[in-house]
């Protein structure tokens, strides 16, 4: 007989095994996708780890109901990768798989499937077929679970799989919505136009069709067709709506023989048919830097790339692709953030165009299913763009994985479990495929630093921007002095705003950075004192006022702005304290009234779009000030920004965390790094109640030895990171009470084997999330202990805890390497 041992996607320990029955059994290997039962009445889809012939002993092995794949739908070195993050962040197998693979590929009790209007009903279908094609016949989409009405469950799946083999039906109405080949309009310019006199012969033409004039002029300044290198298609509708003009304007054009239209299938990836282009030509900082790189690959499998902002990092990134592209591998290049995906992907389109694949987690689940599929059946995609979870896709043989703002804290997966750092992730993932990886940012973190001086990783730095423009002039205002001398409006210092009103008038493009989103952090009565708090979680609310409510940013909870104080009954005595991206985007309206003012947050950017349009607008120059949250801070490249404003800096410098200083430095270093990219040396003016504070005297002097020195020292005093690991605990209980009492056993249990390594447990700054009491336990270890060994106890620990009877619904996690 033959078994399999499967990973369930849920959080469990163990593999199971099951019966391969025999019209599968030559065919079922490793990385196939089953359906098996599970528990009461319930299917899933399951990953083949192992093929063998060893009859279980403690349970009697279940069938599998059905072998979905032909191919398996992973490659090694998957599993291993999987084992190798589910051992180190102490996280289940079940949720890497949950985290690894795209729902799209589940099928899953739980899974909506509907009918496919498209498909012609065949003659030839089975009793069982033709019953389930019924139940699904009114177009809805159902829950597999439902179908057990019409036949059992097993049957269900089984013959869900044939139906969807045939394509009679597939996974869910809004998957299928977007699966289907879109076709767009796109226009261009006529053959006769190209010809550049005859452009000009048409401008002397058009001279009396204002409205015809105008749009040929934008469909140039879009399309950017008389410059090669940067040429895009672009489609009917975003003319027409851009130029906010009629369809008939556009007709004109084509009635004269100077734009025509196509018509183009375009995948969901919009992968575009523009010519590729040169890679440009390095210069010779560039060129000694990439030798470098070149050099120390041959002994270290990693290197730090430590280059100034502007120093072309991603132009040399280009040329290494191409060199590993040349050996017939694959590359993956991470960045930190979507928002950063969409002005990379256009610049790395015109180089790879065809080859470079994106995949984030804004894109719909068929579109992921899509992508994973590419690369796993060898389709197109050599360079692989994208965040985090593109750690996970089936790659065939990578040859460089680049971490692209490797300081970035956005690589750490927070939420739910496994708790993996895509970056340090990543670097196993390549040398598992035996390939290098690249980290590359103008600010590392000081664990990367770290391990770059004791030679772990190859180091090489850069310290020329591209064509020698000078670093930003940094301006520092103390806020508290110029309160006290008036020399503020609202929250703008005069100096800031001479600045504005001076890139306004140059036409120069500014962006403002506020750590914050929404209007104000709270409101407060100023009779009672009274401070609105979350009915769920134990933070007060956050004003939004282009909402008008108040909303918790932890658990999503929102109510109306109150207009009368619920405590003292006084009216009209809220007011708001602070302030976010909102109300500095309401403020620098009232003060320059003709500025083009746009903002990019966490409530700006909530659909993949957004950022797109946030960002085009921004680069087309149809927005003057961009204001905006750590998104803004980010390795953006923007030629006309001249004036970078810091508003605050305040609360990143205080925030109570053993990195809030490292994160300051980056931050302000990273959004400092805007300004002035083109032409001209840029000015930031930094806002801070504390000016003497260290961290700005190092952003002053783009010191990031120094900041890295200081930090270090902290670090070692304090047994931080670099010096040591940490694991933090994280308990939830819905009774305080429970809570306590279990936190205290786990810490005391923990404190037996590893004394003082063990802190707290403490209660969290923020100490209730969704009506979950939480409690912290820190566990540092040495860096040259094994950790291993020390997660296996904290493993062991935490088993008892949670087994035990008093502390029943106690959650505990753990996260590795915490940020
Ligand atoms: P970084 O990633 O280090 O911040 P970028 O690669 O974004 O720097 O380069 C900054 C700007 O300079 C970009 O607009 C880029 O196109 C330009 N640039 C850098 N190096 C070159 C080069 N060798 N040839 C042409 N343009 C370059
Ligand atoms: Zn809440």
């Amino acid at each position: 007989m033959k078994y399999v041992d499967v990973i369930l996607p849920l959080p469990l320990a163990n593999t199971f095994t099951y019966s391969v029955p025999d019209e599968w059994a030559e065919s079922v290997r490793i990385g196939m996708r089953v359906i098996v039962p599970f528990g009461k009445k319930k299917m899933y889809t399951a990953i083949v780890s192992l093929v063998h012939s060893v009859t279980p002993t403690i349970y009697e092995a279940k069938e599998i109901v059905y072998l979905l794949d032909n191919e398996p739908i992973l490659r090694r070195p998957q599993l291993k990768f999987w084992e190798w993050i589910s051992t180190y962040y102490q996280a289940h197998l079940g949720e890497v798989y949950q985290a690894a693979v795209p729902a799209g590929l589940k099928l899953e009790s739980e899974t909506l499937v509907c009918i496919n209007p498209d498909y012609e009903a065949e003659t030839q279908l089975s009793e069982r077929e033709s019953k389930i094609l019924d139940a699904l016949s009114d177009g809805k989409p159902i829950k597999v679970v439902e179908l057990t009405k019409v036949t059992e469950l097993r049957n269900v799946m089984a013959t869900l799989k044939h139906l969807m083999d045939k394509g009679a039906v597939e996974i869910s109405e809004e998957l299928r919505q977007k699966f289907r080949p879109k076709t767009e309009t796109f226009v261009r310019l006529t053959e006769n136009a190209t010809k550049e006199d005859n452009l000009r012969i048409i401008f002397d033409d058009l001279s009396r069709a204002k409205k015809q004039l105008d749009m040929l002029m934008l469909y140039i300044d879009l399309s950017k067709c008389l410059i090669p290198a940067k040429q895009r298609e672009v489609s009917k509708k975003d003319l027409i709506e851009q130029s906010g003009a009629s369809a008939a304007v556009l007709n004109g054009l084509i009635d004269r023989d100077v734009l025509e239209t196509y018509l183009k299938e375009i995948g969901r990836l919009n992968v575009s048919e523009i010519q590729t282009s040169e890679v440009s030509r390095l210069n010779e900082f560039q060129q000694t830097a990439l030798n470098e790189i070149e050099k120390q690959f041959i002994e270290k499998q990693v290197v730090l790339l430590h280059g100034v902002t502007s120093s072309g990092k991603t132009e040399m990134y280009i040329h290494l692709i191409n060199k590993v592209l040349a050996e017939g591998k694959q590359v993956l290049y991470l960045v930190p953030e979507i928002a950063l995906t969409t002005q990379l992907t256009s610049r790395l389109k015109r180089v790879f165009g065809k080859r470079l694949g994106v995949y984030h987690s804004k894109f719909s689940d068929a579109e992921r299913v899509e992508i994973w599929n590419n690369v796993l059946n060898d389709k197109s995609y050599d360079v692989i763009i994208g965040v985090r979870s593109s750690i996970f896709l089936p790659f065939r043989q990578l040859g460089l994985v680049i971490v692209d703002e490797e300081h970035e804290s956005s690589y750490k997966q927070y939420d739910p479990a496994p708790r993996y750092h895509a970056r340090n992730a990543a670097v196993v993932l390549a040398s598992m495929h035996g390939a290098k990886t690249l980290l590359g940012t103008a600010t590392p973190a000081i664990e990367t630093y770290q391990n770059a001086l004791n030679g772990k990783y190859g180091l090489v730095e850069i310290n020329q921007r591209y064509e020698e423009m000078a670093m930003p002039e940094i301006l520092v205002v103390d806020t508290k002095e110029a309160y006290r001398k008036k020399q503020m409006e609202s929250h703008f210092s005069d100096l800031l705003i001479e600045k504005i009103a001076k890139a306004l008038a140059n036409h120069e493009q500014i962006i403002l950075f506020q750590n914050r989103r929404g209007y104000a952090p709270y409101i407060e009565c100023k009779v009672c004192g009274f401070v609105p708090h979350c009915k769920n979680c134990d933070v007060s609310l956050t004003v939004h006022k282009v909402f008008n409510t108040l909303t918790c940013h932890y658990c999503g909870y929102t109510e109306p702005i109150l207009n009368t104080c619920p405590m003292c009954g006084t009216p009209g005595s809220l007011s708001t304290k602070g302030f976010g991206t909102e109300k500095i985007e309401d403020e620098i309206k009232l003060i320059f009234h003709d500025a083009r003012v746009s903002r990019m947050d966490l409530d700006t950017t909530r659909s993949k779009k957004s950022y797109d349009k946030i960002l085009s607008d921004f680069e087309q120059l149809k927005v003057d000030i961009l204001i905006g949250t750590q998104m803004v801070t980010k390795g953006l490249d923007f030629e006309r920004v001249s004036l970078v404003g810091i508003l605050n800096a305040d609360n990143m410098l205080n925030f109570p965390d053993f990195r809030a200083h490292e994160r300051a430095y980056q931050l302000m270093a990273q959004v400092s790094g805007r300004a002035g990219r083109k032409n001209k040396r840029g000015t930031v003016i930094l806002q801070t109640t504390s000016p003497e504070h260290p961290i700005i005297g190092q952003i002053i002097r783009n010191d990031f030895k120094a900041m890295f020195a200081t930090q270090c020292e902290e670090r070692k005093l304090f047994r931080y990171p670099p010096y040591f690991r940490l694991i933090q605990i994280v308990l939830r209980h819905r009774n305080s009470n429970v809570l306590n009492q279990a936190a205290s056993q786990m810490a005391k249990d923990l404190h037996a084997v590893f004394g003082e390594r063990v802190l707290g447990p403490n209660v969290p700054i923020v100490s209730r999330i969704q009506n979950l009491y939480i409690k912290h336990i820190l566990l540092k270890i040495e860096v040259d202990a094994s950790s291993e060994k020390a997660k296996n106890i904290l493993r062991q620990i935490t088993n008892q805890v949670i087994a035990d009877s008093r502390f029943k619904a106690l959650i505990v996690s753990l996260d590795v390497d915490p940020i």
